[in-house]
């Protein structure tokens, strides 16, 4: 049984004072009970606050992006190793906003995602497509070419701890929730995917849905077969919005 995930992406979001009443409310809010897996996934300058008030609790935490190499001259980045030393257990790779703002191609991604496994960390890669290509029936080829970057370099045992977020690009801040039908469609095309390569991997692999997620649209998302849970963006800053949606699990 998959369990659901509930992870917030807080963007370059946030203070001192508001990851505190935010991070404090989620906490307390939201129980290890629950029946979602909670995460969170702050601007790196507030991981270390994050580490010391989220220690010992029911929530996990992670990094928004990571440097593929492990150390070196690349002013501004930050290595797996470094969020790692955070307490950090996830780190988002691929999400849209660094593939179409940050120039990231499928290849990057894909070191991306490989230098998070080498640090012990649990990729989240985001795959999804824009309105055009879902217009011109493009949806499945993008998709599939975006995890096929993944496969051809890491293999298809790296899915044993990694976790898929399906994020079409239209529905990210638009408000365009895809409808569980079309967000289950994709879902049910990346699971058959996997399942062609290993059954067992495929159906232990958790994959999230990304797009306008709310209190009011998550329990009829998290009810389709092959949706493991939201990675929510501006539902995730707001304590009672994001418990909302925690709450659509139980
Ligand atoms: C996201 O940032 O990954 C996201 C899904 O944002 P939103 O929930 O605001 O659409």
């Amino acid at each position: 049984m998959r369990r659901i995930m509930v992870a917030g992406n807080w963007k370059m979001h946030g203070s001192l004072e508001m990851v505190e009443t935010l991070l404090g409310g989620v906490i307390n809010g939201s129980g290890p009970d629950s029946g979602a897996d909670v995460v969170v996934f702050p601007p790196f300058p507030y991981l270390q606050l994050v580490q010391s008030m989220a220690s010992g609790t029911h929530l996990g935490w992670g990094g928004q992006t990571l440097n593929p190499e492990p150390k070196g001259a690349h002013t501004g980045e930050v290595s797996g190793s470094m969020l790692k030393d955070f307490g950090c257990t996830y780190v988002l790779v691929g999400h849209s906003e660094r593939r179409a703002i940050y120039g990231e191609s499928n290849e990057d991604v894909a070191s991306r995602f490989e230098a998070a496994q080498s640090a012990g960390l649990v990729p989240v890669l985001c795959v999804g497509e824009t309105i055009e290509q879902r217009e011109t029936g493009l949806t499945e080829e993008v998709v599939a070419g975006q995890i096929d970057a993944i496969l051809a370099r890491s293999g298809v045992s790296a899915f044993e701890q990694a976790i898929v977020a399906y994020e079409p690009v239209w529905a990210i801040g638009t408000g365009h929730t895809a409808s569980p039908e079309q967000a289950q469609a994709v879902h049910a095309f990346i699971r058959n995917k996997f399942a062609a390569l290993d059954d067992t991997i495929a159906g232990r692999l958790r994959i999230l849905y990304g797009g306008s997620v709310k209190g009011s649209n998550a329990t009829e998302l998290f009810a389709q077969a092959d949706i493991d849970g939201g990675l929510v963006g501006g539902a995730s800053l707001t304590v009672e919005d994001f418990l909302a949606i925690c709450r659509c699990a139980d």
